[in-house]
């Protein structure tokens, strides 16, 4: 079977580019690792989506779900997308399960993913101390010593709620100085067990079962130095989960994949992409969820100029 279009991903931007594409009557499948997206995953609190003055973003995303699952035409797969390639004039889909999916066209709103430390010892720990989701693994290190990596926003929000288990955080951040809001800064420095070390460069991370320690450069002194932790927690950023188009689209520095702004086009006709995974300069999920709309919207376009000139 043909479908008219592919969706990767079940987040806000992939969720309403399938409610779009079901209303439009495209023979939609929806393939996403799970319908977590980023925000459901971290449980944040959300206060500037549009017409839900407080609510969390589990809360929103199970709206967004529910909502698209009542468009029972739009199928969902939950798999992983491992490669997409273009033969003739469709796409196939391939996904880790080794399934494949034809396409006419394809909408990649596949996010982003926590950009990993890249220091020996981090891979080998993940699970085993090395995190990237405090409100998923925090509960876990009651009474224990932990480093955040990362003084920006995240790097503090994290360390904040942290402090409701943890005997002692300390944050490392590689600038001379937080980057975090000074709101976030001053609850920070209310809170005892909450130590920022700047100019610190993370090089390691050691144990035997699980993390025992890590090793920093300082880099004022140039010397190691070592933190006995059993945790660390990652907070530097994402970067964009594009492994699987590499060869179809261009990017930008960023590694966003780079499109037509008024389509959500990219390089390749008939390949879209919307939300975090894109080079639009911010990222929400009011924003998000407008592109894949946006993505959907001239995705229908595209197949009837298509039909129209009778490629298929
Ligand atoms: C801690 C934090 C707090 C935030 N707070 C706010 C806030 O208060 N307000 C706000 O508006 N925004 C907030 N954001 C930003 C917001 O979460 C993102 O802008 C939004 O989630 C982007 O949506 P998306 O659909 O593009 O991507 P994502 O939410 O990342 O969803 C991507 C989806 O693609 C799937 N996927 C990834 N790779 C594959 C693959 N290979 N195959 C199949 N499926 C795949 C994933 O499983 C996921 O379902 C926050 C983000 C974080 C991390």
């Amino acid at each position: 079977m043909t479908y008219d279009l592919i969706v990767i991903g079940g987040g806000p931007a992939g969720i309403t580019a399938g409610i779009y594409a079901a209303r439009q009557k495209l023979k939609t499948l929806l393939i996403t690792k799970g319908f977590a997206g980023q925000i459901a995953a971290k449980a944040v609190p959300i206060e500037n989506y549009p017409g839900f003055e407080k609510t969390t973003g589990l809360e929103l995303m199970q709206k967004f779900v529910a909502h698209l699952k009542k468009h029972k035409e739009v199928e969902i797969e939950i798999d992983s997308v491992k490669e997409i390639k273009k033969s003739g004039k469709d796409f196939f889909v391939l996904t880790v399960s080794k399934k494949e999916f034809e396409g006419r066209s394809v909408i990649v709103a596949s996010g982003a993913d926590p950009r990993p430390l890249e220091v020996p010892g981090e891979k080998e720990f993940i699970g085993k101390g090395v995190s990237y989701c405090v409100t998923c693994d925090g509960p876990f290190y009651h009474g224990k010593d932990v480093v955040i990596i990362g003084g920006g926003n995240a790097g503090f929000e994290a360390a904040l709620s942290l402090a409701n288990f943890a005997k002692k955080i300390y944050i490392l951040e590689r600038g001379d100085k937080a980057l975090a809001d000074k709101e976030n800064q001053e609850r920070a420095q209310k809170t005892a067990k909450i130590e920022v070390i700047t100019s610190a460069d993370i090089k390691k991370i050691e144990g035997g079962d699980f993390v025992s320690s890590i090793a920093y450069q300082d880099l004022n002194s140039k010397e190691t130095k070592e933190l006995k932790v059993e945790g660390v927690f990652v907070e530097i950023g994402y970067q964009p989960a594009t492994s699987f188009v590499k060869n179809l689209v261009d990017f930008n520095k960023k590694d966003e994949i780079i499109v037509d702004p008024n389509t959500g086009e990219t390089k390749t006709p008939g390949l879209f992409a919307a939300g975090d995974v894109d080079d639009s300069a911010y990222k929400q999920v009011v924003i998000a969820a407008g592109e894949g709309a946006k993505a959907a919207m001239s995705v229908s376009i595209y197949l009837q100029e298509k039909s129209s000139q009778a490629q298929w």
